[in-house]
């Protein structure tokens, strides 16, 4: 196909700016096919799907579809709940149980990759290798919520730290009522691999080094579960709807929470206690 478009364009000449626009259209025209066909094949890799209350599930097998369905309606409802927010289920997810797949999905994505999820739009991706990934889920969709019901940004560190501690609890939740109890070991991570306490708070972007990444998953997660304990439920909802306003933590906690440097201190040395292993269930 390539070489029939090389032909045509060769032939022209540049005076003649009406072949030269038809040249431009039909190399637009094999890209646009080009990028079709790989979705085309990307989807032919998840033969399943199921749809209900506007999500479509694409997985393997329209076993497995219908079964991540349900899971993620259950799953979206709980976090829902524990954030005391509002927004509707993702319209898409695709379940991939294939490595390879998924590599494919990951090199034509947008965007970048954490870890096994992405949420992105409206729209969810899953690597399901092991069995982490009703938590990689539950994560996603903590993502989902928070980005559809504020109504500006989040800091990036609030809203992985929310991702990390609410995605494990909605998983843990879903493993009581199926009768399993979950067990979340979290790696050591070694003083020199934690980042800056401004760092932290400052990236616009997940750190690009897998060390740096962990280490900015742990300790978000270590500074939204403080904050919640310090502030309480509600009003750490509040500082949620504060920080989408203003992404300042010093002053939002200065201003609306009674906040002193003091407090600000030990609230510092929060994100820097995890060097051991950390097991929960
Ligand atoms: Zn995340």
């Amino acid at each position: 196909m390539w070489s029939m478009v090389l032909a045509q364009v060769s032939g022209f000449r540049f005076q003649d700016s009406g072949r030269f626009f038809q040249a431009l259209l039909l190399l637009l025209a094999v890209s646009l096919s080009a990028s079709a066909q790989m979705r085309q094949s990307d989807e032919l890799l998840l033969p399943g799907t199921a749809e209900a209350s506007g999500v479509v599930v694409r997985a393997s097998s329209e076993a497995e579809a219908r079964e991540v369905l349900f899971l993620t309606l259950k799953m979206h409802a709980k976090v829902c709940e524990m954030l005391c927010l509002t927004s509707k289920p993702p319209s898409a997810i695709s379940w991939y149980t294939d490595t390879n797949a998924w590599k494919n999905f990951s090199r034509q994505s947008d965007a970048r990759i954490e870890g096994k999820g992405l949420s992105g739009g409206s729209t969810i991706a899953i690597l399901s290798d092991n069995s982490d990934a009703h938590e990689s889920l539950a994560h996603e969709l903590v993502h989902h919520v928070l980005k559809h019901s504020s109504p500006a940004p989040l800091p990036l560190w609030y809203e992985e730290g929310c991702a990390a501690s609410y995605g494990w609890c909605t998983a843990k939740w879903l493993g009581q009522m199926e009768g399993r109890n979950l067990i979340r070991t979290q790696p050591a991570l070694p003083k020199s691999e934690l980042l800056a306490f401004e760092v932290l708070l400052g990236c616009k972007d997940y750190p690009a080094l897998a060390t740096a990444n962990a280490a900015y998953s742990r300790q978000s997660e270590e500074l939204v579960r403080f904050l919640e304990t310090r502030l309480g439920p509600a009003n750490f909802q509040k500082l949620g709807r504060l920080l989408a306003g203003d992404q300042n933590l010093h002053n939002c906690l200065m201003d609306n929470f009674n906040f002193s440097e003091e407090d600000w201190d030990v609230l510092k040395r929060a994100v820097y206690v995890r060097s051991t292993t950390k097991q929960e269930r």
